[in-house]
């Protein structure tokens, strides 16, 4: 029975004179969501996103793509009133009802929003004239202006439009509101919920995996690329940067104390990560990390693999138990790929023993052991990474 959604936003609503970037923006990334579904129409109006279906559209599959729109508060399937009139409004209201719900014991309350203040009743007037209206036609209803069961919403535009349910959406800010990161994504649980948290916030997002083969397999790749198709559903297409990193690795097993493998690695990460960044545009890259998870996640060790790097580093879990990162990872449908068994390229070369207060300085020094070769590596990692169009 449903032919158009009308698409209620929260937070964007706050942004003053930016206020129309952050409507196209979101009526952009609707439109985006929708073009494989079908051809709808999507347009602004006064403080809404209004969707028209085309002719025989899955009702399911809408709802469900419009669940994962950053920057949506609400998402109300409507039908639409041609006449402002008030005979139209109270057919077209009474009709909806009918049709809505076919046992009618319930209690239930009219709230009306006019954007067109020119119109002969007030917001009240509406509520109360509709609420009688509705009485009068269908005897069984009751009234409760405090704790309705049904809220029947009638909102008086150029058009007028009725509903009644309220679907929740995603929160959060439209995606290209807010710049972009380069999230380092490995083949784990923690760092595709950290993509899609920044992301919720309006960044746009490329990502980078640093791949060892043949200690890690083309399963575990594939799995990585899986991962940033689910989180591009979110977060939208993205570059996938596939890092070769296996000479890196094995010349820092060559020459520096095995118990600091992991933190030197990642510090190697974190610059590789960083200058494929700034050739992107990248405002700040982002992390899975969250404190004390593992050694290399202990306070120490972050601060070791910190300090490569002079762009922000966001890490969206930092405080973040685990069992509330799977929560999410369930939740955004990430989990089920990241538990897949294919080892990454850390789990490899840990070290028994990894150190787990690192100290700077002797990282520092162990790293000059690498002084002959690493930069030329470095560039030549850079320079042979793949890249992978998702989304
Ligand atoms: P995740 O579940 O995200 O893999 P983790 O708990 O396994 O995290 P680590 O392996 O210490 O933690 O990695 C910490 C962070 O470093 C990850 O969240 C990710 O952002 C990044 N990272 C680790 N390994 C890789 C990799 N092979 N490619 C890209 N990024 C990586
Ligand atoms: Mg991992």
């Amino acid at each position: 029975m449903f032919r158009a959604f009308l698409i209620k936003y929260a937070e964007i609503g706050l942004k003053g004179n930016n206020r129309y970037l952050f409507e196209n923006a979101l009526r952009d990334r609707v439109k985006d969501a929708l073009k494989v579904l079908g051809a709808f129409s999507v347009s602004k109006e006064q403080g809404r996103i209004f969707v028209e279906c085309p002719e025989g559209y899955d009702y399911e599959e809408t709802v469900e793509a419009l669940k994962c729109v950053f920057g949506i508060s609400s998402i109300c399937p409507v039908v639409v009133i041609d006449g402002t009139d008030w005979d139209s409004l109270e057919k077209g209201v009474g009709d909806y009802v009918e049709a809505m719900y076919p046992d009618r014991h319930f209690t239930f309350k009219v709230e009306a929003k006019r954007a067109d203040k020119q119109y002969p009743l007030t917001s009240p007037d509406i509520c109360a004239k509709m609420g009688a209206c509705l009485l009068r036609r269908f005897p069984e209803l009751k009234v409760d202006v405090h704790n309705p069961d049904v809220r029947i919403t009638v909102e008086v535009r150029t058009r007028a439009y009725v509903y009644s349910v309220n679907i929740p959406g995603l929160g959060g800010m439209p995606v290209g509101t807010n710049g972009k990161a380069m999230l380092l994504l490995s083949g784990g649980i923690d760092s595709p919920v950290a993509g899609y948290m920044i992301s919720k916030r309006g960044v746009s997002m490329e990502a980078v995996y640093f791949h060892a083969p043949p200690y890690t397999s083309e399963r575990a790749k594939q799995k990585v690329i899986d991962l940033a198709s689910q989180i591009s559903r979110y977060a939208g297409p993205m570059k996938l940067f596939i890092v070769n990193f296996t000479d890196i690795q094995l010349y820092i097993y060559d020459k520096c104390p095995h118990e600091e493998l992991t933190i030197i690695m990642r510090r190697y990460m974190m610059r590789i990560a960083e200058r494929l960044a700034e050739k992107e545009g990248c405002l700040g890259l982002v992390t899975g990390e969250s404190i004390g998870q593992v050694a290399s996640q202990t306070m120490h060790s972050l601060a070791a693999t910190n300090e490569v790097c002079t762009m922000p580093v966001y890490r969206p879990l930092i405080a973040f138990d685990k069992k509330d990162i799977v929560e999410i990872a369930e939740r955004i449908k990430t989990f089920e790929t990241s538990i897949q068994p294919y080892e990454d390229c850390c789990t490899i070369f840990v070290a028994r023993h990894p150190v787990i207060r690192p100290d700077i300085r002797i990282i520092r020094k162990s790293e000059k052991k690498l002084a002959d070769r690493i930069d030329e590596m470095v560039e030549e990692a850079i320079r042979t990474s793949e890249v992978i169009d998702i989304g």
